[in-house]
C-alpha cells in the first residue's frame, strides 16, 4: 500500500469551514456475522457530535453529509478480512474529500472532528510497518520478497539467461571462461537494476541482501549509493530456502535494526544538543524550527502530549500557549485553536521532512517528548 503517498495527500488538505472527520477503527469481526465491537463506540461518538452540531446551520448539514459517506462505506464497502480502517471525510462544497484505507492490523478506535485530518496514527503505522525488500540470490537465480506488516506482500524470481547453456563448439571452449565472467557481471547488473526499480516504485526504504559470500560481494559493488545507504543487513542464506524461512529470519533482523535505529536517532539528537548544533528539543523550540523551515526530521515520542496550540489563519505558522498575539511572521491577528501534535506532523510531512516515532525512552520523555534534527541553523 502506498501509505506514504496517502499521508502526504492528507497533510495537504487545507483547513476549510466544513468539519473534517477522521475515523480509525478496529474492524476485527466478533464471530457474530454482521456485528462489530466498534458499533457502540461509534454510536456514542456520533451522538456527541450530533448534539454538538445541532442548530449550527451549514455545519450541521456538512457534518451529516460527511458522516453519511462513512456510514455507506461501513455498511456496503468494508471487506471481511480487513482488521483496521482509517476513514477521512469532509463535505466542503466544491472541495469534497473522502478516503478509505484498509489495513491488516487494527487501530485503536478514534473518532475525531477537526478542520484538518488527523494523521498521527497513520504516521505511527507507517513507522512500524516493517516495510523492506529482501533479495536472496546466487550466481544462477534471485528471489525478491517485498515484506510489510509482518507478511510477504510480493515475490519475484529472476533466472539467469538460458543462452549460456547453448554455448558450444571449439570457439566456445576457448572463450567460455571470459564469456561466463561477462554473463555473471550482466546478471549482477540485472539483479541490481530490478531491486533498485522496485525500491523506487514502491517507496521501500530498507533492503536486506542474502546469499553466498561471493554473490553478496558482487552485488555490493554494483549498488548505487542511495541503495547502499538503505541496506539493513547482509545475511548468508541459501537461495533455495523456503519463503516462510526467509520471512522468519529477516523479520527478526529487521526488528533489531529498527530498535537500534531509534537509539541512533536519539544519540545523534543528543550529540547535537550538547554541541548546540543541529538539534532542538521541547515543544516550543520544535515549533519555531518548523515555522522557520529548518526541520529535517521530526522526532516524536508515541506518548507525546501537546500543550494548547494555535495556527495563524493567514500564513499557517504555529504557536504554543494558552494565548497568542499578532503573528510574528505576517502580523495578522486571526488564529485557530489546533491540536498541536497533529499540526507538527502535518507541517513536517508538507515540508517533505520525515517523522520518526520513538516507542519509549525516559531521557526523551523528560526532554518533552518531541524534538527535531535540523537542516540548518
Ligand atoms: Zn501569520
Amino acid at each position: 500500500m502506498e501509505l506514504e503517498r496517502h499521508i502526504k495527500e492528507l497533510a495537504a488538505c487545507e483547513p476549510k469551514d466544513a468539519p473534517f472527520i477522521s475515523l480509525y477503527l478496529d474492524t476485527r469481526p466478533t464471530g457474530e456475522p454482521g456485528k462489530h465491537p466498534y458499533e457502540i463506540f461509534l454510536k456514542n461518538r456520533l451522538h456527541f457530535f450530533q448534539r454538538e452540531f445541532e442548530d449550527s446551520g451549514e455545519r450541521e448539514v456538512q457534518f451529516k453529509q460527511a458522516w453519511e459517506r462513512i456510514a455507506t462505506y461501513l455498511e456496503h464497502e468494508l471487506q471481511q478480512n480487513v482488521h483496521g480502517v482509517a476513514l477521512f471525510s469532509r463535505a466542503q462544497p466544491e472541495d469534497d474529500f473522502f478516503l478509505a484505507l484498509e489495513f491488516p492490523r487494527p487501530f485503536e478506535n478514534r473518532f475525531v472532528v477537526d478542520s484538518v485530518p488527523h494523521i498521527f496514527p497513520l504516521v505511527q503505522f507507517l513507522d512500524h510497518s516493517h516495510h523492506y525488500l529482501v533479495m536472496v540470490s546466487d550466481s544462477e537465480k534471485a528471489k525478491l520478497f517485498e515484506i510489510q506488516f509482518g507478511s510477504i506482500q510480493d515475490v519475484r524470481e529472476i533466472e539467469r539467461s538460458e543462452a549460456e547453456k547453448s554455448f558450444r563448439g571449439e570457439w566456445a571452449q576457448m572463450h567460455y571462461q571470459n564469456w561466463k565472467k561477462d554473463q555473471t557481471k550482466k546478471f549482477v547488473k540485472q539483479k541490481v537494476k530490478i531491486l533498485t526499480d522496485l525500491m523506487e516504485q514502491r517507496g521501500i526504504r530498507h533492503l536486506i541482501l542474502a546469499g553466498d559470500e561471493v554473490t553478496l560481494a558482487q552485488i555490493k559493488k554494483e549498488l548505487p549509493k542511495w541503495v547502499q545507504d538503505r541496506v539493513v543487513d547482509f545475511t548468508r542464506l541459501d537461495p533455495h530456502v523456503e519463503n516462510h524461512a526467509v520471512l522468519r529470519q529477516t523479520l527478526e533482523t529487521f526488528a533489531n535494526y529498527e530498535r537500534n535505529e531509534q537509539l541512533d536517532t536519539l544519540a545523534v539528537l543528543r550529540r547535537e544538543l550538547y554541541a548546540d548544533g543541529l538539534g532542538v528539543v521541547g515543544t516550543e523550540p520544535t515549533v519555531e524550527a518548523l515555522n522557520a523551515g529548518q526541520v529535517d526530521r521530526l522526532i516524536m515520542a508515541e506518548a507525546y502530549q501537546a500543550p494548547p496550540g494555535w495556527r495563524c489563519q493567514n500564513c499557517e505558522s504555529l504557536y504554543v500557549g494558552p494565548e497568542v498575539g499578532p503573528c510574528k511572521y505576517c502580523g495578522q491577528t486571526t488564529f485557530q485553536a489546533v491540536d498541536l501534535r497533529e499540526e507538527l506532523i502535518r507541517k513536517t510531512v508538507l515540508s517533505g521532512a520525515r517523522v520518526e516515532t520513538i516507542a519509549e525512552n525516559p531521557w526523551f520523555v523528560r526532554q518533552g517528548g518531541v524534538g527535531a534534527l535540523l537542516r540548518f541553523r
